[in-house]
């Protein structure tokens, strides 16, 4: 029998990472092996997203490249999933009528039936509620000691210029017990640092019994013996609140990182975004933060160019970028999607108003990047070992607990081991350094292909 293999490739955010992880999972459970490049496989699936209509014109365009390709081998197959699939369906079927797949956010678990199914033609389905957590489905794992673990999908929040909850649908949250095995199994495996995944992680547990904390979760998570790291993405800072914080700093393996999106420094900015907190407030959810865990690293996300935004506007998010200090920012221009309220706003700012602010921004953030990684220059840190450096083959990369990519001279620690590295020199986006001390033996790892251990349903929210 030939070989059959799958080749994905993945747009957006983590939670797009993680679901690849679960359709790469369910190919492997089929008898499907990875393939190294699209020329060649047996299916192609592009799992995407629509937070920014760049990413739409981008999946057009790979998709007219793997025709070609489909062209001439016509039993190859073509799957289009995620977000834009979720949004896009028929879109697809008229602009790329020779797609096998499509199905979206939803419905992962169905891969394998609509594959089968597209034997007999184009086989295309989009639910509108989840029936089983992505979680709960087989994953191929890209790195033996990191996993992503989701603990909630959908939002139920209102942010003006975002297409999530059209895309991912209300907020679900999954209960305790299940994360927490899920994460059990993992380090059994050999995972040492796993990623919570949320929309909004603080409003975790509302929608289950007893309505559990996120607060609580993380503390749960924390008694997990050979967890080294817990890192999550994001919480929303209307409700990041004390006891989010009071984990944060009693729980061992959480991670001196906060990833807190502020998206505009203008109170009328944010109210027109429907973000439901003003500047002064997210500045003290800062300040708590920074006064209970002094060595934290902030990153955000920032939005240039929201419609109507004025020079004093834009004015005030710089000022807000240089008093919070970050250490990183993630900076997004405007973009306009179907379903959010702010594409029928008026005052649309030109293309090169945006550009000329984000420019602004970006120079001032990169500054502030280099100051602080310059201040650790001498300091020590643990840094997970993720393997050779891209930059340079002499020397490891890996990333300290505050989440910075730390480059380091060789010196033979495994991948997926914790290390000591004084760091030698800062620059805006990375940091360079020499290990200390002893290396250490990292952990034993199992199979990178981990099979559902909960038969976890969206649709009960009991025993939490
Ligand atoms: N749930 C997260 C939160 O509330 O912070 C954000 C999720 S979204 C996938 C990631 C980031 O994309 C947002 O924080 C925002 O900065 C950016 N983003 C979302 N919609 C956007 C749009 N229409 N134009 C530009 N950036 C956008
Ligand atoms: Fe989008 Fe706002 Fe929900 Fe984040 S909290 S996913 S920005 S609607």
């Amino acid at each position: 029998m030939t070989e059959r293999t799958y080749f994905i490739t993945t747009y957006g955010c983590q939670m797009n990472e993680h679901d690849s992880e679960r359709l790469a999972g369910m190919f492997e459970a089929e008898g499907y092996n990875k393939a190294s490049a699209p020329e060649g496989a047996s299916v192609v699936l592009f799992n995407t997203c629509c937070i920014r209509e760049k990413a739409d014109t981008r999946l057009y365009g790979q998709l007219g490249h793997v025709k070609a390709m489909k062209d001439r081998r016509p039993e190859m197959k073509i799957v289009v999933g995620g977000c834009l699939a979720q949004k896009d369906q028929a879109l697809i079927q008229q602009k790329a009528p020779y797609v096998d797949v499509v199905l979206g956010t939803h419905n992962l678990a169905s891969l394998p039936r609509l594959l089968r199914e597209s034997d007999d033609g184009p086989s295309f389905e989009i639910l509108e509620q989840t029936e089983i957590f992505p979680s709960a489905l087989p994953a191929r794992r890209s790195s033996p000691w990191h996993a992503w673990v989701s603990i909630s999908i959908g939002c139920n929040n209102a942010c003006t210029f975002c297409i999530v909850p059209a895309v991912r649908g209300k907020e679900v949250s999954r209960r305790v017990g299940d994360i927490a095995q899920e994460v059990q199994g993992l380090v059994d495996d050999g995972v040492v640092e796993v990623t919570l995944l949320g929309q909004n992680v603080n409003s975790y547990g509302r929608d289950l019994d007893g309505s559990p904390l996120f607060a609580h979760l993380l503390r749960e998570l924390d008694r997990i013996p050979g967890l080294e790291r817990v890192r999550f993405t994001s919480p929303h800072p209307k409700d990041f609140k004390a006891d989010t914080v009071a984990a944060m700093a009693e729980c061992r393996s959480v991670c001196e990182h906060i990833h807190l999106p502020v998206q505009a420094g203008s109170d009328a900015v944010l109210k027109r975004m429907k973000r439901a907190y003003s500047r002064a407030r997210y500045l003290e959810k800062l300040e708590m933060v920074r006064t209970a865990i002094p060595d934290v690293a902030v990153t955000t996300d920032i939005i240039v160019g929201f419609p109507g935004e004025t020079e004093d506007e834009f004015q005030d998010t710089l000022s807000l970028v240089s008093e919070a200090c970050y250490d990183a920012a993630y900076t997004f221009q405007y973009s306009s999607r179907p379903m959010t309220a702010a594409a029928d706003l008026p005052d649309h700012l030109p293309k090169e108003v945006v550009q000329e602010r984000f420019d602004r921004l970006t120079a001032l953030q990169t500054d502030i990047s280099l100051d602080r990684n310059r201040a650790l220059v001498g300091s020590q840190h643990e840094v997970l070992v993720e393997g050779p450096s891209k930059k340079d083959v002499g020397k490891l990369t890996g990333r300290t607990r505050s989440n910075k990519l730390v480059h380091f001279d060789n010196d033979g620690s495994p991948t997926g081991s914790l290390r000591t590295v004084e760091i030698t020199v800062g620059h805006p986006h990375f940091l360079e350094g020499r290990p200390v001390g002893e290396v250490s033996e990292p952990p034993a790892t199992g199979a990178r292909l981990t099979l559902p251990m909960v038969a976890a349903s969206t649709g009960c929210s009991s025993c939490a």
